[in-house]
């Protein structure tokens, strides 16, 4: 390993977070000698203009309570705050700048939401500066993957069982009245039983749908 940073971004929309993802980030953690993960709640998601999310500061909040307790972790607000799409390309690069070339990047997410990764914006350009890794559930198949050159040599795929949790699941869940307790970190269970979240399938959340889809 070299002398350099190792800096963990997780991204995801995190509606809710669940153990699946606060044991796929320690993974990545102690696999890639990572000093630290930073979980970056998506503010606006490109991709998910025609389908409701739960406000971002809804799951900025409940992103908080899940890592407030691991020192390793960390919680950037940044695309929650920013009023553009959150653009993976824009959020790396961000990072990039201000950590400098002394800090190696790698980016964490569900290989799911890396199926598209060729259509992402700027996707080659990242790869210039980051490493990608994608966070696959058990028994996932891999060839359904088209890669460029550059992209297959810089995404590293890590097989993660607690990833049968899932969120959409969650929501289902809570909606249908089943429990959900064990699936994910007891204060954010407080936080959705308190705000009412997920109650309803169609309820609550933000639509995006107005905008055109450019990813
Ligand atoms: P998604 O489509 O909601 O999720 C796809 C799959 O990946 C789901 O099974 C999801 O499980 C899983 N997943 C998502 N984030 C994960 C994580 N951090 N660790 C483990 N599994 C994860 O994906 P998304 O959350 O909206 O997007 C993932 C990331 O990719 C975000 O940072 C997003 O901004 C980025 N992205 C960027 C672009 C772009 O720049 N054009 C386009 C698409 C996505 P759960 O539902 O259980 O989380």
């Amino acid at each position: 390993m070299g002398s350099k940073r190792r800096i963990g971004i997780m991204g995801g929309t995190f509606d809710p977070i669940h153990y699946g993802h606060l044991v796929t980030a320690e993974a990545a953690r102690h696999l890639f000698g990572l000093e630290q993960v930073i979980f970056v709640p998506s503010g606006r998601p490109p991709h998910k203009r025609e389908s409701r999310v739960t406000p971002a500061d809804e799951r900025l909040q409940m992103t908080l309570l899940a890592t407030v307790n691991n020192d390793n972790f960390i919680v950037s607000d940044r695309e929650v705050r920013s009023k553009r799409m959150s653009y993976t390309y824009d959020t790396m690069r961000s990072f990039h700048q201000e950590l400098g070339d002394e800090a190696e990047l790698f980016f964490i997410t569900g290989a799911d939401a890396v199926l598209e990764i060729m259509q992402w914006r700027k996707i080659e350009e990242v790869a210039d500066f980051c490493c990608f890794i994608a966070a696959t559930r058990p028994g996932y198949r891999l060839e359904s993957f088209h890669l460029s050159p550059k992209l297959a040599e810089n995404i590293q795929f890590m097989e993660v069982p607690a990833l049968a949790i899932s969120s959409s699941d969650i929501r289902r869940r809570v909606a249908a009245g089943e429990p959900i307790k064990y699936l994910l970190p007891e204060p954010v269970e407080k936080y959705i039983a308190k705000h009412g979240l997920y109650l309803a399938q169609d309820g609550c959340g933000s639509n995006f749908a107005e905008e055109s889809v450019v990813k």
